[in-house]
């Protein structure tokens, strides 16, 4: 069986493949498989978005779809920014404005813990879907360490390792990331 992946990202795409490569015949990219579509991210939590991001692509392409939907939820913001992560300034994809909008509301606030949250979810041409979770823990600190890793990456600090997700290796972070243990999750039920 195929599967496509609803993404674009070159680093989720080899994380995927390294991941679910033994179930599939062949995993494609949107663009490999030749599909322009952008669904419209208005669900209420990770799930919902993952599962109308797979659903949407296993319906145009006939064939399985497998999408994800990720953010960082902080304690003491009551787990925001949640799903709205990437846009959490009211710009897409601002790093830096997030960054600083975070650090902002947590000035004075003792509480610091947060967790990196993932949801993949598969849907199959015959109407079938399953769905996993991952989670990874670390606490906001107030200076950013590290260049490696994208978005909040340089404010999350990972106790175990006494580093920033920004300061461990690209692999130590695929390998403990909250999206390689949903997919992990995944591949279980497969
Ligand atoms: P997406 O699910 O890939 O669209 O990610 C949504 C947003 O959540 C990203 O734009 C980042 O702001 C944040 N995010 C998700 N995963 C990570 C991570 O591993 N490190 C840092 N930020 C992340």
């Amino acid at each position: 069986m195929k599967l496509i992946i609803a993404s674009g990202n070159a680093g989720k795409l080899r994380e995927i493949r390294a991941i679910l490569g033994g179930k599939f015949d062949e995993i494609l990219s949107m663009k490999e498989a030749g599909i322009d579509h952008e669904t419209v991210e208005d669900g209420a939590t990770f799930l919902e978005n993952a599962q109308k991001k797979a659903r949407e692509i296993a319906e145009i392409s006939g064939c399985a779809a497998l999408a994800d939907d990720s953010g960082i939820c902080v304690d003491a913001l009551d787990g925001a920014p949640g799903i709205y992560s990437a846009r959490f300034c009211g710009r897409h994809g601002d790093d830096e404005a997030n960054n600083r909008l975070l650090i902002e509301k947590l000035s004075g606030v003792e509480n610091r813990n947060a967790h990196y949250a993932c949801a993949v979810s598969i849907a199959f041409p015959d109407g079938s879907e399953k769905h996993a979770f991952g989670k990874l823990c670390g606490t906001i600190v107030d200076n950013p360490r590290g260049n490696g890793g994208f978005g909040y990456d340089p404010y999350f600090f990972l106790e175990e390792y006494g580093k920033t997700a920004a300061e461990i290796s690209p692999e130590e972070k695929n390998r403990i990331s909250h999206r390689a243990k949903a997919l992990q999750a995944l591949l279980e039920q497969l």
